[in-house]
């Protein structure tokens, strides 16, 4: 079937849509993956700066030293006994600012005159941190934590600002940025691809269904045109000669009427098709003893059978009761029975039989008939699909009873298929689950 170029266009949109949904999605994800891992991979190396600093904030003001200098390491013996409740030792990392109400150091001797001049005389107090861990980088080049605090036991300064350096663990953390960076633009172009290919295999169901569903309405329309043509071409006919009697144009009412008829059981099916394909028909299940069923269905083709010179035989031995909808069922045997009377001649046989096969229930409906070519089996459940168009015409077929069949056989879990029937003819196999 030829796709008609809008319809190209339309589904390529939505695959567009489809892709560009999944790549934000993708993107989304990945982005929230990012800051997660990034913020953690920066809190775990800047947590033991944290702690240190911690710990030196807590030495120097819980201790309540009368001066606030950093307490000197003890000398001699004692000094590896700070664990066991001596004074530690200072931390040699950290570097001790104290601020006065200016805002200008006041320990620069006690830091260093190396250090100060070369670090810390540009350095500006910044009260807005005060009690906040944070981050701040000197000369544009170094790194540090660093906590600022009021200590009440301090009288020499306003503020006391502890750092201490963090450059290896920024080089980390740097590094780390880098790596996530190039992940994701890899990541980004991976996911083109993946959205790419996702989005051409969520089109494929949807083109197919739509395609399907085309098909079905076009054929569905032209099967309705036919007799529909007959019909307003018999009318037509009637109408132009009203002084006609009805007896000499029989043949037109005859035909007329059998198109109507024709017509109303393709909408009935139709209409069947429609409401299966949106899932609109529930089933009303209920226990069902199937052979007493299919004896009740097979009675009235039995005498047609018979008045048509032809066999019909039942063995029933399934014995089975089963949960099924009483009238899909016998909508099912009626459409199986009725080709058989169709493709069967004078003197043919038809058989149904039920029996028990691993806890299913076996139906099988055969006939000696014309049989159905083995090239052409796969085709025969296809909406609209007949062997022979015009000997289906002929017997009111419209080419859509296997697919109701189908269905039904869906419906109740179970499946159906068809083989040669031997010596010849044709067999309908049905395996419903008990
Ligand atoms: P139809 O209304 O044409 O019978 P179906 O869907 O019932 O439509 O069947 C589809 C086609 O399968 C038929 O046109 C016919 O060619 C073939 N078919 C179905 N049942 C039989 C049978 N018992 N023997 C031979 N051919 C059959």
């Amino acid at each position: 079937m030829v796709r008609p170029m809008y319809k190209t266009k339309l589904f390529r949109k939505e695959q567009l849509k489809f892709m560009l949904l999944n790549l934000v999605a993708f993107s989304f994800i990945f982005t929230i993956f990012d800051i997660i891992i990034f913020h953690e991979v920066q809190r775990t190396l800047f947590s033991k700066a944290d702690h240190e600093l911690e710990a030196f904030q807590d030495m120097i003001t819980d201790q309540m030293l009368p001066r606030t200098e950093i307490p000197l390491r003890e000398k001699g013996p004692n000094r590896n006994l700070s664990r066991e409740g001596r004074q530690p030792n200072p931390n040699p990392r950290i570097i001790v600012l104290k601020w006065d109400e200016q805002g200008t150091i006041a320990n620069e001797n006690e830091i260093g005159t190396l250090l100060y001049e070369n670090y810390f005389q540009t350095y500006k107090l910044d009260r807005k941190n005060l009690d906040v861990l944070t981050t701040t980088t000197i000369d544009d080049e170094y790194h540090f934590r660093t906590i600022l605090f009021h200590n009440p036991t301090d009288e020499s300064a306003v503020y006391t600002e502890l750092l201490i350096n963090i450059d290896a663990e920024y080089t980390i953390v740097d590094n780390f940025a880098e790596l996530l960076w190039i992940c994701s633009i890899l990541f980004i172009l991976l996911s083109i691809t993946a959205s790419y290919v996702l989005s051409k295999k969520m089109m494929k169901p949807i083109i197919h269904s739509w395609n399907k569903q085309a098909e079905f309405v076009e054929n569905a329309s032209h099967e309705l045109r036919t007799p529909l043509t007959i019909v307003q071409n018999k009318l037509e006919a009637l109408l132009v000669e009203p002084e006609e009697k009805i007896m000499n144009r029989f043949e037109h009412i005859a035909l007329g009427l059998s198109e109507t008829r024709r017509l109303s059981k393709l909408t009935t099916d139709l209409l069947t098709l429609a409401r299966a394909d949106s899932s609109e028909t529930e089933l009303m299940k209920q226990p069902i003893r199937i052979d007493d069923l299919i004896e009740e269905v097979c009675s009235p083709f039995m005498d047609i059978a018979e008045s048509q010179d032809k066999s019909f035989s039942l063995a029933l031995q399934s014995a089975a009761t089963i949960e099924a909808d009483e009238a899909r069922l016998h909508q099912l045997l009626v459409i199986l029975l009725d080709n058989a009377l169709k493709y069967t001649a004078q003197q043919d046989e038809i058989q149904v039989k039920t029996y028990k096969e691993e806890s299913k229930v076996m139906i099988e409906v055969s006939d000696t008939g014309i049989g159905i070519k083995p090239e052409n089996t796969q085709h025969i459940f296809d909406r609209f699909y007949r062997e022979d168009k015009a000997r289906s015409r002929e017997t009111g077929g419209t080419g859509l009873g296997l697919s109701i069949a189908q269905w039904i056989v869906d419906k109740h879990g179970g499946t159906i298929s068809v083989s040669r029937n031997k010596p010849k003819g044709t067999t309908f196999k049905i395996k419903i689950p008990t």
